[in-house]
């Protein structure tokens, strides 16, 4: 009965199922007639004008007046196709409700109408997608990048659309998104379809050049991968993605083949390739910071090293590692928001001058300083501290180092190699050391200082007459006499045997005598007594004179019978 009709025609029962159709509509469905009855009518509708196109069947078959509709019918094996739906309802032979429905192909007219509207209709598109693209996150690339490549093949009234990422290793494009016309779902198509680009030659093109746009024709490979999803596929347009110096991707959109490529097309391509290419290297970027904050956290808080965050703008801790937790006996929440001065011994003011100092170089800093732990203990810490940017915000990275122990030890060394084990006075070394650093800072306005030579008087007898033990125990209890007496910038050495020294500091003759006489005397009360020779420095005098105008004056305290001063 349809046989005859050069238009495509088919008829379906009142469930809408096909139960004849001409070779026409076989041609245009492409499938053969006879394939076509017992289907759903409906199935050959593109999905998003199905409903519609339901309903408005439905109606008809109810005997109500129906316009013509215009719908996107989806070919067998093929890409979309516009067509122009009339329909007449009538009863077969057995009064069954029939629907003869004709199926005009107007892919061309639609087309022409579209191009008049398509101009604005695609700026407009653009905008919308930078805007989209704005706010993108990493987690929600996948999600942007499916709605824009949807929106984009509709403007371009494309076939398939993609978006290729190129991988780290520069040689491999990764799909990060698929559009294709015929409703396809872009998460099915996205599995991580990776194409070595070095064997397409068309792809080696588009992303070599510096070219805008690569044209891609149906005798490239590439376009053979993409007919997988629209066999009608024959021309397509790539476009490498530069946001920057570096190339990142490629967007590529095809067409089939009735399809004429036009600048409007080409113009769009080229700037769709620029909103897309700037939020690929967007989100690339965020991508990179969170992986770096990422690698960071999993250094700071698996370290067994000390270390805390601080925002040098607060001087507060923004976070602290468990092992500063446990080095500084307070919880990690407790120590988040902390004020820095509870860890330090400085004043407020001393703190933010010392972090603003350290901050001045940009680089590591290392600084000693004393710190208080929770439970007030001072420990002696190095701090390595380091300013850095994480999420755009400023901090500085503090790595800290308890060397108490370290630097005990030393110092015991330090006092070890300068005095004297017996009696706890300087030695001779350490004296000289220090008298000599003391005279040349001795300021013009005061007393250069004095020196006191003292020897004990016949000590060889108490050796002999009492032992040499009781000789040691009457040389402590000297030092110890004389120590009564000095004050504590007053400089007390052993020389050797039983010859010791004093300095005074600051000091002229009258006063450096009245000290050797309270020595003296303090002496006189204990085992032995002292002979004491005292000289005052000179302006500009040597220690070597110094030191022997003392010693002869000793010499003459012995002299006149010992147990007294001489200056
Ligand atoms: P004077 O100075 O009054 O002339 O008589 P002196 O007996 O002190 O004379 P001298 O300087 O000759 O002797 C110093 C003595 O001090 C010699 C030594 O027996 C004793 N002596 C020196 N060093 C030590 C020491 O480390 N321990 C003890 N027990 N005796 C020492
Ligand atoms: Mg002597
Ligand atoms: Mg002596």
């Amino acid at each position: 009965m349809l046989g005859g009709l050069a238009d495509p025609v088919i008829v379906v029962d009142d469930r809408m199922v096909i139960t004849s159709a001409n070779a026409a509509a076989g041609r245009l469905f492409g499938l053969a007639p006879e394939h076509l009855v017992g289907r759903l009518s409906t199935d050959w509708v593109h999905e998003p004008d199905r409903v519609e196109a339901a309903e408005r069947l439905g109606a008809l078959l109810d005997g109500q007046t129906v316009r013509a509709a215009t719908l996107r019918l989806v070919r067998e094996g093929d890409g979309l196709r516009w067509v122009e739906v009339t329909g007449a309802r009538f009863a077969d032979a057995k009064g069954n409700v029939r629907a003869a429905i004709s199926v005009r192909d107007i892919a061309g007219r639609i087309e022409r109408e579209l191009a008049g509207t398509r101009a604005v209709s695609r700026s407009h598109l653009l905008s919308q997608l930078a805007v989209e693209f704005q706010s993108v996150t990493p987690g929600g690339f996948t999600e942007v990048v499916h709605a824009a490549l949807a929106r984009l093949g509709d403007a371009a009234l494309a076939a398939v659309v993609e978006l290729h990422e190129i991988e780290p290793d520069g040689t491999t494009l990764l799909l990060r998104g698929r559009w294709a016309g015929r409703g396809t779902t872009a998460e099915r198509a996205i599995a991580a379809a990776r194409t070595n680009f070095a064997d397409v030659p068309a792809l080696r093109a588009a992303l070599s050049g510096r070219s805008d746009l690569v044209e891609v024709r149906p005798t490239d490979q590439v376009i053979d991968e993409a007919k997988s999803l629209d066999p009608s596929l024959e021309v397509a347009l790539a476009v490498p993605l530069r946001p920057g110096d570096q190339l990142l991707g490629l967007l590529t959109i095809g067409w089939p083949t009735a399809h004429e490529l036009t600048n409007d097309d080409r113009d769009l391509a080229v700037s769709a390739g620029r909103v897309v290419g700037t939020a690929l290297e967007r989100v690339r970027a965020q991508q990179a910071l969170l992986e770096s904050e990422a690698l960071f956290r999993d250094l700071f808080h698996g370290s067994s090293a000390v270390m805390y965050l601080i925002d040098p703008a607060t001087l507060r801790l923004v976070d602290a590692n468990q092992a500063a937790a446990d080095f500084y006996g307070y919880s990690r929440t407790a120590m988040l928001g902390m004020d820095l001065h509870r860890l330090t011994v400085h004043s407020k003011e001393r703190l933010a001058e010392r972090v603003e100092s350290l901050r001045q170089d940009g680089a590591t800093s290392v600084i000693e300083e004393h710190q208080q732990l929770a439970d007030g203990t001072v420990r002696h810490v190095e701090i390595h501290s380091t300013p850095m940017r994480i999420a755009s915000r400023e901090f500085d990275l503090a790595i800290v180092q308890d060397v108490t122990d370290q630097r005990l030890a030393h110092a015991n060394l330090q006092r070890l190699a300068s005095t004297d084990e017996l009696t706890g006075a300087l030695n001779r070394r350490r004296f000289f050391e220090l008298v000599t650093a003391e005279l040349a800072e001795a300021r013009v306005t005061d007393p250069p200082g004095a020196l006191l030579m003292l020897d004990l008087d016949h000590f060889k007898a108490i050796n002999d007459e009492r032992g040499h033990i009781a000789g040691d125990t009457a040389l402590v209890a000297f030092a110890d006499a004389c120590r009564t007496v000095l004050r504590s910038d007053d400089r007390f050495a052993r020389l050797g045997g039983e010859e010791f020294a004093v300095f005074l500091p600051r000091t002229g003759l009258d006063q450096a005598l009245r000290v050797a006489e309270s020595i003296r005397a303090a002496a006189e009360g204990s085992d032995a007594t002292v002979s004491i020779g005292v000289a005052e420095q000179e302006p500009g005098g040597s220690l070597d004179a110094l030191y022997a105008r003392a010693d002869r004056r000793l010499y003459e305290a012995k002299q006149a019978g010992r147990n007294r001063v001489v200056g």
